[in-house]
């Protein structure tokens, strides 16, 4: 320890004495992040009767189904289901409970379904411990093993100290693409000036008369303007998300209120009375440096006391409402992508384009939350595209896989693919690739993806054609 301060007193870097570390574990198929692709990976893996180990930050799995948002895009813009298999199977669990709603379509969001966050994290849990995932949360990972270019296993810190996990396969769903990134995979972030889409700290309100507000939408349309969907959806639909009522917005600023937003975005929850808010909005953040996300976790929660002051006194329903709490952190909308084997872009997507590896299908349109100014881009396909298996295989690093918002993929195309639904799928072809991977002792890069397709098939996932 003396050593360590002597050090740092004379120069701007430290050496880290080497140490020995001890593995703890040794499995087949290693999934770090437990979000919704990585939730996923696990199970999928783990159905092959391989060993599975799961390394998650947090004390709770669920990523960002825990932090009060709808998964969007269980169905195309026609209406048809678009994800099925282990995706559709967690929520048929959770509806189980009266814990997630149907999919309901929306002519903004293409469908959406409503969840329960503390249902997530018991029913992920149980999704996983029922196959034998063996789950390490509270855990960081820290750093890829490597031996040459092949990834064999993790580093880890914690209150135990640094520790080690080999593996045959590693799948990266940690949504900022951090194993990859560490091991030397090249990726990219943000647009071509290096402008990311702004993060939110979700809040929940309650004592919201939800009726009243989908009325005034329904009934006082011009009043009352929502972006992109009709009055007449408001009628109709008693769960659902507003996103508009861009007058109030600007009422207010003329009023002197300092609003970080042009829009509202309500969405109902499952509870009578309840709703969660996407308002705040930091912009500049960067999710893969912390000294950024501090600032981005404090600015959030600066923005809160207006944006309730500004709900309450301007749009109907919240009159009687009060604040309850935020989501358990930050939301990140976008970090790093890899740049893999082929990257999915914006006219791949918005051309229905349909690849032979594929294997998922998505149909959420480019829902850019733009990096410079306070707006939204939408851009629609009309239909669905597909999702490639080589754009969650990384160039240059071996036995890597990678799933969820992180694959590769262009700026654009990821606002896209960044729904909760498509990386669910994501994960679960990530996982039963990382199994045929090692049940034929290659890499996951050089298995044939058309048995994998009929794999994902067989297990009940879709695949168009
Ligand atoms: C504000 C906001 C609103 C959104 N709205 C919607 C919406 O309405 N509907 C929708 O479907 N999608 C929405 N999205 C997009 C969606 O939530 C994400 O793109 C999606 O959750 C990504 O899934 P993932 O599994 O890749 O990553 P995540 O959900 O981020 O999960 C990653 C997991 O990895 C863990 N992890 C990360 N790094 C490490 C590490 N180094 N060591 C160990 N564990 C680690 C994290 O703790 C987390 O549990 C929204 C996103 C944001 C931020």
């Amino acid at each position: 320890m003396d050593l360590i301060t002597m050090q740092t007193l004379q120069t701007d870097f430290i050496q880290e004495p080497a140490r020995s570390v001890p593995v703890v574990k040794q499995a087949d198929v290693l999934v770090v992040g437990g979000g919704p692709a990585g939730i996923m990976a696990a199970r999928a893996a783990a159905e092959s009767g391989l060993s599975v180990s799961l390394v998650e930050s947090r004390g709770f799995l669920g990523g960002n189904l825990t932090i009060g948002l709808p998964v969007l895009g269980f169905l195309d813009q026609r209406g048809r289901p678009i994800i099925a298999g282990l995706p559709q199977q967690f929520m048929d669990r959770l509806r189980r409970r009266g814990a997630a709603s149907e999919h309901r379509p929306c002519p903004l969001h293409i469908s959406l379904t409503l969840v329960d966050a503390e249902a997530v994290k018991a029913v992920a849990l149980e999704l996983l411990l029922e196959k034998g995932v063996d789950i390490h949360l509270h855990t960081f990972f820290a750093s890829p093993i490597l031996d040459g270019e092949r990834v064999c296993g993790i580093l880890t810190e914690s209150k135990a100290g640094r520790e080690a996990i080999r593996a045959r396969v590693v799948v990266d769903c940690t949504g900022d693409a951090d194993v990859a990134y560490r091991a030397g995979v090249p990726c990219e972030k943000g647009d071509a000036r290096g402008g990311l889409q702004p993060p939110t700290l979700m809040f929940a309100m309650n004592g919201v008369d939800t009726e009243k507000l989908r009325l005034s939408l329904s009934r006082e349309p011009k009043n009352y303007v929502a972006d992109i969907i009709p009055p007449e959806y408001f009628g109709r639909n008693r769960q659902y998300i507003v996103v508009g009522l861009r007058r109030l917005i600007a009422q207010a600023r003329d009023q002197g209120l300092h609003l970080p937003t042009e829009r509202v975005i309500v969405i109902t929850g499952l509870r009578p009375g309840e709703v969660w808010v996407n308002m705040t909005r930091v912009k500049g953040v960067d999710g893969t440096d912390p000294r950024s996300l501090t600032h981005g976790e404090i600015e959030a929660r600066r923005q809160i006391e207006t944006l309730v002051k500004f709900l309450v006194q301007y749009v109907p329903g919240f009159e009687n409402s009060q604040f309850t709490r935020t989501a358990p952190f930050l939301g990140i909308r976008e970090t790093r992508r890899i740049v893999g084997r082929y990257v999915l872009t914006r006219e791949d997507i918005l051309g229905c384009r349909r690849f032979e590896d594929a294997i998922a299908v998505g149909s959420y349109p480019v829902d850019l939350h733009r990096p410079h100014d306070s707006d939204c881009t939408l851009e629609y396909c009309g239909d669905s595209y597909d999702l490639p298996y080589r754009a969650l295989v990384p160039q240059r690093v071996s036995h890597l896989l990678v799933a969820g918002r992180c694959i590769s993929t262009t700026h654009e195309a990821m606002a896209a693919i960044r729904v909760m639904s498509t990386c669910m799928a994501l994960g679960e072809a990530a996982g039963r690739a990382a199994a045929l991977a090692v049940r034929e002792e290659i890499g996951p890069g050089e298995i044939d993806v058309a048995v994998l397709r009929a794999e994902l098939r067989r297990r009940g996932a879709y695949l168009n054609g």
